[in-house]
């Protein structure tokens, strides 16, 4: 038989395809294959020449994308076929120019096995050095202070490298080749542990053993992390966690968690194979992970962490200082962002002694600046794809790419978990998660993340997209910036940022649910259901509206969503019922209040919200009546629902002749409340009630027509409401599309923003 013939295959690759570990991942590939030719690097990209026999080649086009290391992301993929050369073995060559800059601004990045391995060698001149990075390791994002990326544009500029660290800079062939950050004990940064009061009390390597004893003796200790400080206790002990509690001002929210090992997660959490990758990745993020039935969790974690709640978030050690310290722990420490509520993380030592004084016992302290705030990103699995629910650490400043228009449009998002985002020719940067725009520190931060796009991508914007809400801090903000304006209402921005991730083309039915959001008529939408066309969007759809007595008082207290909706059912007869939970939890004088609010519409604005429906269910089953953080009644509804009764739903009316659409929720909460007084249990009655909201999908789905389907909003953070319409729609023949790399709630605004105006700049 004969042999094929042998084939040249040259492949050209644009995208995150540098400084990511993309050269070695396609040597490494190629030997592994067989194939001869060489891989390099080019000012757009990467380029690739390679021959074998077609097969094989073939075989090596499909692995780039399905087996490309996790930081990449390839945009443009071309090749075309050639002659063969007769290459022999693989290599990777040099870059076509030597000193050549990426445009590309990487974030920061989890050490990785080779510099863990040095610093656990008590041979090597790193041994316990908690600043040990390398090319494919190590701060980026957070130290660089202009572009291009180059050791004096980077806070690491004030540490001259030694003799022995500019000889592994300077050669080609040493795994720290123009590795900027790179630092040793004999010239990089130190560690000082300060008291209350900002007084060194200990250095260096004496530092970390001196903070692991405060640990374990109680103590809160303030660390200085690569994007800001964590606040950190001993996860095991109740006392400690419930005094952080107190002194940080957080009830109930669930606190993030830090594991020495993947075999101490395991002995609380199920970890899948997926959720193994996704700890161990060179992002290394929060993990949300379902927390064990039957662990006997108490001698490892206090409940106190994450109360009443199904999932517990937990990251891997993800600096060299972080593995020092949990090695020297041996146990889970609570690891939660450096602020006050829900401010931006402190980023300076001087500035943290001031603003977490009253929260920390001590800080533990270094001389590398921070030079922006990027918090710990959060993930977890949901339809079998990893989800970010915040974005920033190991994934910020990552662009997105979308077509190439010249004009540069600045975003400004909208105002929960805010972030803003600049579009650069064919690229859209979505900063890092800022937060919520509440507080002076928040605002602050906020414009100085705009300000860092023009230092880091050197854009000028000629318009700015900001919501339509008239009292957001960012659309004030945009009303500053002397730019010119293009408002985007909220929820066409949230499909629109779906659509992008996913590269969906118009026409779709975007089905977006979230807490709240203004609408174009000035009401406050929230559960609806959008056509999207070619340069704009009509609303289809929407859920019955209902007051919601006290306005944004309601966010707070979901028994006010539940008064609102019943009492659009029952009218003021719902304020005799007291055997149902919200009106129960009322005092006299609330009950006349309210009673009057509504019926003289006084403070009650209405409201098509679906998240504020959840809110209802979860106040009529008796579970929570007033939430101390965003999303907690909704949350301890999900987590209540009954797995066992998927077929079991309640039935929603469907109003066609009306514009828009109207779905009626009356059936389901009367459902609710018959389920209720018939002593039905809140699990059967939770898992009812999210199986409508899924058929609800479904229905409008087929009203529509449209084979694609988008899903996106705060409310679709819930796992088992976003399996399940995925599930019902796959099932009915419909494409559904869900949110992997940009969050479902506000976080994702900016980019849907800049999507808007681009749609409708080409329409013109
Ligand atoms: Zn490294
Ligand atoms: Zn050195
Ligand atoms: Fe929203």
């Amino acid at each position: 038989m004969k042999t094929p013939p042998l084939q040249r295959l040259i492949i050209r690759i644009q995208g995150v395809v540098q400084g990511v570990g993309f050269r070695p991942f396609i040597y490494r590939l190629a030997i592994d294959m067989g194939l001869a030719g060489w891989v390099k690097n080019t000012s757009k990209g990467v380029s690739i020449e390679l021959e074998g026999s077609p097969e094989v080649l073939n075989e090596f086009l499909s692995a780039i994308e399905s087996k490309k290391p996790p930081l990449a992301y390839i945009h443009k993929l071309e090749f075309a076929r050639a002659e063969p050369k007769g290459y022999r073995g693989f290599v990777i060559s040099a870059s076509e120019t030597a000193d050549e800059k990426t445009a590309l601004v990487l974030p920061d990045i989890a050490t990785c096995r080779d510099c863990l391995r040095e610093i656990h060698d008590p041979e090597n001149r790193r041994y316990r050095y908690p600043f040990t990075n390398c090319t494919n390791c190590g701060p980026r994002f957070s130290i660089i202070t202009a572009l291009p990326y180059d050791r004096p544009n980077t806070t690491m500029a004030r540490f001259p490298m030694c003799d022995d660290c500019r000889a592994e800079y300077e050669n080609p062939s040493d795994r720290r080749y123009h590795a900027q950050p790179i630092a040793c004990p004999a010239c990089g940064p130190h560690l000082e542990l300060w008291d209350s009061q900002g007084k060194t009390v200990a250095r260096n390597d004496e530092a970390v053993d001196r903070t692991a004893e405060l640990i374990e003796n109680g103590m809160i200790v303030a660390i200085k992390g690569l994007g800001g400080f964590q606040l950190i206790v001993d996860a095991v002990n109740d006392q400690a966690v419930r005094e952080l509690r107190k002194r940080k001002g957080r009830e109930d929210k669930p606190f993030a968690l830090m594991f020495p090992s993947l075999d101490t997660i395991r002995k609380v959490c199920s970890v899948s194979e997926d959720e193994r990758r996704l700890l161990d990745s060179p992002q290394s993020p929060i993990v949300l992970l379902n927390r064990l039935e039957n662990a006997v969790e108490h001698n490892i974690v206090t409940p106190a962490v994450a109360p009443s709640n199904r999932y517990l978030g937990i990251m891997l050690p993800y600096t060299p200082l972080h593995h020092l310290l949990l090695d020297r722990l041996e146990r889970p420490i609570v690891a939660t962002s450096g602020n006050l509520s829900d401010e931006p993380i402190c980023k300076d030592e001087n500035d943290a002694v001031v603003r977490l004084a009253g929260i920390a016992d001590y800080y533990l302290v270094h001389n590398r600046p921070i030079i922006r705030h990027v918090d710990d990103s959060i993930v977890r699995m949901v339809c079998g794809q990893p989800q970010i629910l915040r974005r920033a650490r190991g994934f910020a400043p990552l662009p997105f790419y979308a077509a190439s228009l010249p004009q540069s449009i600045l975003a400004v998002g909208g105002h929960l978990k805010n972030t803003a985002a600049v579009s650069v020719s064919d690229r859209i940067i979505i900063s890092q998660h800022i937060g919520d725009l509440e507080t002076e520190e928040s605002a602050r931060t906020f414009a100085e993340t705009i300000a860092d796009f023009g230092i880091l991508h050197n854009v000028r914007p000629k318009l700015v997209a900001c919501d339509i809400h008239p009292e957001y801090a960012s659309t004030a903000y945009a009303q500053k910036t002397g730019i010119e304006i293009r408002k985007v209402q909220h929820h066409y921005a949230h499909i629109l940022s779906c659509m992008a991730e996913n590269e969906v083309r118009a026409p779709c039915l975007g089905i977006c649910w979230d807490g709240t959001g203004y609408g174009i008529d000035k009401t406050i939408w929230g559960g609806e259901f959008l056509i999207i066309d070619q340069f704009d969007f009509s609303r289809l759809a929407c859920f019955r509206r209902f007051k919601l007595p006290g306005g944004e008082t309601a966010v707070r207290e979901p028994r006010r969503s539940a008064i609102g909706a019943l009492y659009e059912i029952y009218g003021t007869d719902v304020f005799e019922m007291m055997d149902l939970p919200p009106i129960m939890s009322l005092s006299e004088i609330e009950n006349k209040n309210i009673k009057r609010m509504l019926a003289q519409n006084i403070n009650s604005p209405v409201t098509s919200s679906a998240g504020r429906l959840f809110d209802a269910i979860a106040s009529i089953c008796g579970m929570r009546q007033i939430c101390t953080f965003e999303g907690q009644a909704a949350m301890e509804l999900e987590f209540a629902i009954d797995a066992d009764c998927p077929e079991n739903s309640y039935e929603t009316a469907i109003q066609q002749d009306a514009d828009p659409v109207i779905i009626d929720w009356s059936p389901i909460l009367e459902g609710v409340v018959a389920d209720r007084r018939a002593g039905i249990p809140i699990g059967k009655i939770s898992a009812k009630f999210h199986n409508a909201m899924a058929h609800a999908i479904v229905a409008m789905a087929k009203i529509a027509n449209i084979q694609n389907v988008v899903i996106s909003g705060g409310c679709f953070q819930n796992r088992y409401l976003s399996e399940t319409a995925v599930k019902l729609l796959k099932n009915a023949g419909f494409i559904p599309w869900w949110h992997r790399r940009i969050p479902p709630n506000d976080g994702g605004l900016s980019l849907g923003q800049v999507i808007a105006v681009q749609r409708s700049l080409r329409r013109k």
